[in-house]
């Protein structure tokens, strides 16, 4: 049981497990220690609420989710498991049919087999991007990234078509790879790995939102934690997780520091609380590590685990809702995708995102008849975090007003807009596999850090400190909420005595999907 360490001074807490933030990996972590009757733990959050990445907000009579919005895919999915077994999908409910219209900057719409024969087109240039991560083929000389391998297909593509219908089409290969950096969570799809594209693990069955939105899962996956157990508002400034040899020879004169007497791992919070724990589980956003990693461990995290931080990527993607009075868009028309013509602008233009940022919004789609939903990916994603709502909702009316060729489109009364990049304990979105960057890294990093061997403890077993949870840790589902999941049962697993631990040898990844039912068997969907 987590008490206090030393009960005159309320500042020290001690547990054997503290597992650091209260996203999805860091609850799963809790939830599966509890399940095994591990129930000597606390969980440290620096925001005041738990759910990370997924959180859900009010706009009108709409609750829209700021993150999290799909679970991506049914067969093996642990969180469409836990979203059936407590009923929050909608079995009987039938989707409304999608009607997308593509527009031009001019207003004028595009005939729909236009735009289907190009995204089959597309879809088929992006399969062959990912087939690379497992065929022998090695790509054409000098393409490295997705971008360029889609832009080499599409051109391949157009010299076939009649000239005076490549320039439409273009368009709609390049809207397509704006919405796919969205997807991806990066800039532009030429900074993504095409080695790599396919290491991503896509599970059958499509992409379910919940009636009630994703952030109906935190309930589930909450409920058993006590709610002591969670310390709110405690960001985590200093991981002490192993003594260093200067330290070792300290005495401390007071004999209260457990980290030096005892070995502990020692973790300090900006509010002047101190916790030592036996194990920590490190569930930190790749963007936070990115900033703060190689001053936030002590001692200093292995370079190999740097350079694995520094080398995937963690873009921004962002949305934008808008709240109408009245609605304006034809009834049957669910999405309008945007054409822009980017080669129309000018070099100086094109480098000067305050003139640009919002040509990266390629759509919107109609939540509901008062509710518009635009994304943004990027630098132009981070751009717009430094507008006010204000900028943002004339700009999306201009854009609606021009692509639509309606003057009278309304000014929304309500603008929201998320600024994942700008959030302290987020910064960013999800992790994507950058120019350079591989599975290796992700692995890299889910590495747990153990106690180094000395000659006091040479013949005992090897002794996990601090494990890594996050989705940014799982190497077939990163960037997703089923990947942090996954990784913070793991990530639990290694501390329910040394059985299990050496079951997993070490590894936190959990990427052998080629027998599903194996790494499904054991989640209690209760
Ligand atoms: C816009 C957007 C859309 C998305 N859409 C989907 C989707 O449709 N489907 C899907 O599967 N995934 C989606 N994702 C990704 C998904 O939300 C994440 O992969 C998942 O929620 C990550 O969980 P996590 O536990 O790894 O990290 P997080 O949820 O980020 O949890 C980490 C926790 O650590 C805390 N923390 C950070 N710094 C500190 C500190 N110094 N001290 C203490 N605590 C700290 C944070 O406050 C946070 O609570 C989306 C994400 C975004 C941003």
């Amino acid at each position: 049981m987590a008490e206090p360490a030393n009960n005159s001074e309320d500042d020290r807490l001690s547990c054997k497990i503290l597992i650091i933030g209260a996203g999805m990996s860091g609850l799963s972590a809790a939830t599966h220690l509890l399940k095994n009757n591990e129930t000597d733990f606390l969980i440290v959050e620096a925001r005041g609420r738990i759910g990370g990445r997924i959180i859900a907000v009010q706009v009108g009579n709409e609750k829209v989710e700021l993150g999290a919005n799909w679970i991506h895919g049914v067969l093996g999915n642990p969180m469409f498991e836990l979203a059936m077994a407590n009923g929050l999908i909608d079995i009987v409910h039938v989707p409304k049919p999608h009607k997308v219209v593509a527009a031009l900057e001019d207003g004028k719409q595009l005939p729909f087999p236009v735009l289907r024969e190009i995204y089959e087109a597309y879809v088929c240039f992006l399969r062959r991007c990912e087939e690379y991560f497992l065929s022998m083929y090695s790509p054409p000389d000098g393409i490295t990234s997705v971008g360029a391998h889609i832009a080499l297909e599409a051109e391949i593509y157009l010299s076939s078509v009649p000239p005076e219908q490549r320039r439409v089409r273009q368009l709609i290969f390049d809207c397509l790879l704006k919405r796919e950096t969205c997807v991806t969570g990066c800039d532009s799809m030429d900074d993504v790995d095409l080695l790599e594209m396919g290491s991503y693990d896509e599970l059958q069955g499509g992409n379910i939102s919940l009636p009630n939105g994703y952030s109906a899962i935190l309930e589930p996956v909450s409920k058993h934690i006590p709610k002591d157990r969670i310390l709110m508002k405690h960001v985590v400034t200093k991981i002490r997780w192993q003594k260093q040899q200067c330290c070792q020879d300290d005495v401390d004169p007071t004999g209260k520091s457990d980290f030096k007497s005892n070995s502990l791992i020692e973790v300090q919070c900006e509010n002047g609380k101190t916790i030592t724990a036996e194990h920590v589980v490190c569930t930190l956003p790749l963007g936070v590590l990115k900033r703060t990693a190689k001053d936030l461990f002590e001692p200093s995290l292995p370079t190999y685990k740097l350079e694995a931080i520094n080398r995937l990527m963690f873009g921004t993607v962002n949305k934008i809702f808008l709240e109408y009075e009245r609605p304006f868009l034809n009834p049957g028309v669910s999405e309008v995708m945007l054409l822009w013509d980017d080669d129309r602008l000018s070099e100086a233009e094109k480098r000067d995102i305050s003139k640009t940022w919002f040509r990266k919004i390629y759509s919107f789609i109609k939540i509901s008849d008062t509710l518009l939903l635009g994304w943004i990916s990027g630098r132009a994603a981070e751009y717009m975090e430094k507008l006010s709502t204000t900028e943002v909702s004339e700009v999306c009316t201009t854009i609606l007003r021009r692509f639509l060729n309606d003057p009278f489109v309304p000014i929304p009364k309500n603008c929201l807009c998320t600024t994942w990049q700008s959030q302290p304990y987020t910064r960013g979105s999800y992790t994507a596999m950058a120019v350079g960057a591989s599975q290796l890294d992700i692995r890299s990093l889910a590495e747990p850090l153990v106690q180094e061997k000395t000659e006091d403890n040479a013949d005992e077993p090897v002794k996990i400190l601090v494990a890594f949870a996050g989705e940014h840790t799982h190497s077939s589902f990163y960037s997703t909420v089923h990947g942090a999941y996954l990784t913070g049962r793991t990530a639990a697993e290694l501390f329910l005595g040394t059985k299990q631990s050496e079951k997993h040898a070490l590894s936190l990844s959990c990427e052998d999907t080629s027998d599903l039912s194996s790494w499904i068997q054991g989640i209690s969907l209760n």
